[in-house]
C-alpha cells in the first residue's frame, strides 16, 4: 500500500487497454444512478466513471485504461496522483483539515503566497490572496481593480471564458451553454475584438489587432471609466486562440499609460502548461494582476490573485476572503505541485510535448485539409477543423472525432466558439509512447472519416 503513494504512475499500467466496450457495464450502471441523482445541467464529456489515475492513464470502473489528453481540463498538470502532492496532502489532512485562514491562520497559505509572488511575471513587490475556483479569483481581481482605480468598467474579449458565476458569465463570450437563460448579467462589462491569426485578415498583425481593440475601448468605454482589461494570454474554452505576437504587449502598454489595470487570466495557461511557468512569460508581458487556478494544486481546488502591492493592498481589511479560500490541504498540494514543476523540469517537459505533438499534428495537417490550423504552446495544443477546402468551422466532424477517440480509449476535449476545435491537454507526467499511441488513434480516426 505505502508504495502506491510515492510512484508517479500510481501503480497504473501505462498502456491503453480496453477490456469492455465503452462505456462498460459498471459505468452504465453508475450513469443510470447519475441521471437519477445529479442535476441534468451538469454534463459529462465521456460516459465513463473513473476509479484510479496516474501518469498519463485514467482507469475506469470496468478496468479500461484510457489515455488522458485532458488532465481534468488542464488541472492535473503534474499528474493526477503526483507523489509529492499525495504525500503532502496526507500529511496535512492528518494535522488539520481547516481552521479558516481568516480565523486562525496557518503557514501553508503564506508559503503559497510567497511562491506565487516569486514565480509570477515581474520582479516588482507583490501580494497574493487565495480563493477556491477560477471564477471566484477572476471576480476578486475585478473587485481589487475597481477599488484601486475607483472606476467601474471592465473590458473582456471575443471568445473569452472567465467562469460561470454571475460576473464571470457576463465576462464570458459564449451564450450556449454558459449563459443561455441565466441572465440578467452583471453590468459594466464590455467586449473588444481579440487577435485570432487563423481567422483575421493576413495584414492584421498583433500591433494592428491591438490598435483595433484599443480604438473600440476608447470610443465605446472611455479609458477614464475603465478599471481593468481582463484577458487570457492564450484563450482556453474559446478555442486555444494564441494572439499574434505584439498584441498583448501593445495592450499592456496602453493600459499602463491610461491607469487601467491589466489582468491576465492564466487559470488555464498557468503552471508550466504552455512551456513557460506562465503564458505571459513568452513575450515578457508583466500583468498588474494575474489570476491562477486549475494547474496550481495538482487537482485540489485552489485559486489565487497575485499582483502589485499597491493594487492588492487597496481593499480594506476584511474586504477579501472566504470560508475555504486557501484551504490547508489545497495549499499543501500547491506547494508540492510547484516543487514538482521545478524539481522535475516540467517546463522543459511541456516544450518536449509541444515538439512531439506539433510535429505529428502538422504532418496530419499536410495530408488533410480539414485540419485548418494547428496551434498552441507546450502541452496546450489544438487543431481547428474546417470543411474541406474552406475555412468554415466543422463542429460535426469535431464531435465525431472526439466521440470516436473516446470509444477508442483516448480522452480528448473539444472547445471553440464554433465547437470546431479539438484540444489536447496531457498531464506532464505522461510518457512519449502514450502520446504517440494517442496520435496514432487520432490519425486512424481521421482516415476513417474521410
Ligand atoms: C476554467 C477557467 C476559469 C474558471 O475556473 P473555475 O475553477 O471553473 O471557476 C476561468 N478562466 C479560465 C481561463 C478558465 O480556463
Amino acid at each position: 500500500m505505502t508504495d502506491l503513494s510515492v510512484r508517479a504512475d500510481n501503480g497504473v499500467d501505462q498502456h491503453r487497454l480496453l477490456v469492455t466496450e465503452l462505456p462498460g457495464p459498471r459505468s452504465r450502471e453508475l450513469m443510470a444512478r447519475k441521471v437519477a441523482a445529479v442535476a441534468a445541467g451538469v454534463g459529462t464529456t465521456m460516459p465513463v466513471f473513473a476509479a484510479r489515475a496516474g501518469g498519463g492513464v485514467v482507469v475506469d470502473v470496468d478496468g479500461n485504461h484510457l489515455i488522458d489528453l485532458g488532465s481534468g481540463i488542464a488541472v492535473t498538470t503534474v499528474g493526477s496522483s503526483a507523489p509529492r502532492v499525495v504525500e503532502a496532502v496526507q500529511r496535512q489532512v492528518a494535522a488539520f483539515t481547516h481552521t479558516c485562514f481568516m480565523v486562525t491562520p496557518y503557514d501553508g497559505y503564506v508559503a503559497v503566497a510567497e511562491a506565487l509572488n516569486r514565480l509570477t511575471p515581474g520582479d516588482h513587490e507583490k501580494r497574493t490572496a487565495l480563493f477556491n475556483s477560477g471564477a471566484e479569483a477572476v471576480e476578486n481581481a475585478v473587485k481589487i481593480a475597481r477599488v484601486a482605480t475607483g472606476r467601474d468598467a471592465v473590458v473582456v474579449f471575443d471568445h473569452a471564458y472567465h467562469g460561470r458565476t454571475n460576473l464571470t458569465m457576463a465576462m464570458t463570450a459564449k451564450s450556449m451553454p454558459y449563459k443561455h437563460g441565466f441572465g440578467p448579467f452583471a453590468p459594466e462589462v464590455y467586449r473588444a475584438p481579440v487577435s485570432y491569426p487563423f481567422r483575421d485578415h493576413k495584414e492584421l498583425d498583433g500591433q494592428l489587432a491591438a490598435a483595433r481593440a484599443i480604438e473600440i475601448i476608447e470610443k465605446q468605454v472611455g479609458a477614464a471609466n475603465l478599471a481593468a482589461v481582463v484577458i487570457e494570454p492564450i484563450q482556453g474554452e474559446g478555442g486555444f486562440i494564441e494572439p499574434a505576437p505584439g498584441f498583448l504587449p501593445a495592450l499592456v502598454e496602453w493600459c499602463r499609460s491610461n491607469g487601467v489595470v491589466f489582468v491576465a487570466d492564466e487559470v488555464q495557461t498557468g503552471f508550466a502548461r504552455t512551456g513557460d511557468m506562465f503564458a505571459c512569460d513568452h513575450e515578457g508581458v508583466v500583468p498588474d494582476l494575474i489570476v491562477t487556478a486549475k494547474g496550481i494544486a495538482g487537482g485540489l481546488p485552489l485559486s489565487a490573485v497575485t499582483g502589485r502591492v499597491e493594487l492588492m493592498d487597496a481593499p480594506h481589511v476584511g474586504g477579501l476572503g472566504g470560508t475555504y479560500g486557501g484551504n490547508p490541504l489545497a495549499c499543501a498540494a500547491a506547494l508540492a505541485a510547484i516543487e514538482t514543476i521545478e524539481a522535475d523540469g516540467l517546463i522543459e517537459r511541456a516544450r518536449q510535448v509541444e515538439r512531439l505533438m506539433k510535429d505529428r499534428l502538422q504532418r496530419l495537417q499536410a495530408d488533410d485539409d480539414r485540419i485548418g490550423d494547428v496551434r498552441g504552446r507546450g502541452a496546450m495544443l489544438a487543431v481547428e477543423l474546417v470543411v474541406s477546402g474552406t475555412t468554415n468551422p466543422d463542429p460535426d466532424l469535431t464531435k465525431t472525432l472526439a466521440t470516436k477517440a473516446h470509444q477508442a480509449g483516448v480522452i480528448v476535449l473539444t472547445c471553440g466558439t464554433h465547437g470546431n476545435v479539438l484540444r489536447f491537454l496531457p498531464p506532464l507526467a505522461i510518457g512519449d509512447d502514450l502520446l504517440h499511441e494517442a496520435l496514432d488513434v487520432l490519425a486512424e480516426i481521421l482516415a476513417s472519416t474521410r
